[in-house]
């Protein structure tokens, strides 16, 4: 997967593919899914809720392009793979998660890994973004919002990244929206399929 099928697909970044080699995914699917661990597509975690794809872990990773030692605020924790794949870059991560179910068996996935200590795991709205540690350079959406969130523009810090799947429902757009000064350049990376963000800026 990580040798032939990512590099064929556009993933190419070293880190991103040293880092998902590094996290053992079977340990973020439930037991009786273990089979899928590894299949090219999205694994139900519990709540209604999935793991996301693996290409997809990787290309909003890529996009993140987060510096080692960078801290990152992720909205949609859900099982902990995506953070744990941002912890094994050397990022610093504060995930968000409203189901307090799923973050309470992210943080125990997280105790069992080396990396884990770099994931910290709040329950909350994560729409609202986490105001009291903005402004963040980095900020990764793994639930599907019908706009860019206002509040995470205004905690996007200068020259930072927010990588966010937007649209409607059935499908999103995967989005890259770069920061520099006032400005916003927002890039489209194509169509994708995620759960829906709930709570403020998302759907009811
Ligand atoms: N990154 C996850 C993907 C989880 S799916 C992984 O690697 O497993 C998206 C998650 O977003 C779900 O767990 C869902 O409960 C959560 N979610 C939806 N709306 C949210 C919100 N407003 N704040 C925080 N989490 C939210």
């Amino acid at each position: 997967m990580l040798s032939v099928q990512f590099p064929a697909r556009g993933i190419v970044d070293q880190r991103v593919l040293a880092a998902m080699a590094a996290v053992p995914r079977e340990r973020f699917v439930p037991a009786e899914s273990r089979n899928l661990a590894y299949a090219d597509r999205a694994v139900p975690i519990g709540a209604g809720q999935t793991i996301s794809q693996p290409l997809m872990v990787a290309l909003m990773t890529q996009l993140l392009d987060p510096p080692p030692g960078c801290r990152v605020l992720e909205i949609g924790t859900g099982s902990g793979y995506q953070a744990a794949v941002l912890a094994a870059m050397g990022c610093d991560v504060l995930g968000i998660e409203r189901l307090p179910e799923l973050a309470e068996a992210a943080r125990e996935r997280m105790q069992a890994l080396t990396f884990g200590n770099r994931v910290e795991i709040r329950i909350g709205d994560g729409g609202l973004g986490w105001p009291a540690d903005a402004p963040w350079s980095r900020i990764i959406v793994a639930a599907a919002a019908p706009a860019v969130p206002d509040a995470l523009v205004a905690q996007l810090a200068d020259g930072g990244r927010l990588v966010i799947p937007v649209g409607g429902r059935r499908e999103q757009a995967l989005l890259l929206v770069e920061r520099r000064g006032a400005e916003l350049i927002t890039t489209n990376h194509g169509p994708c399929v995620f759960v829906p963000l709930r709570g403020a800026a998302g759907w009811a």
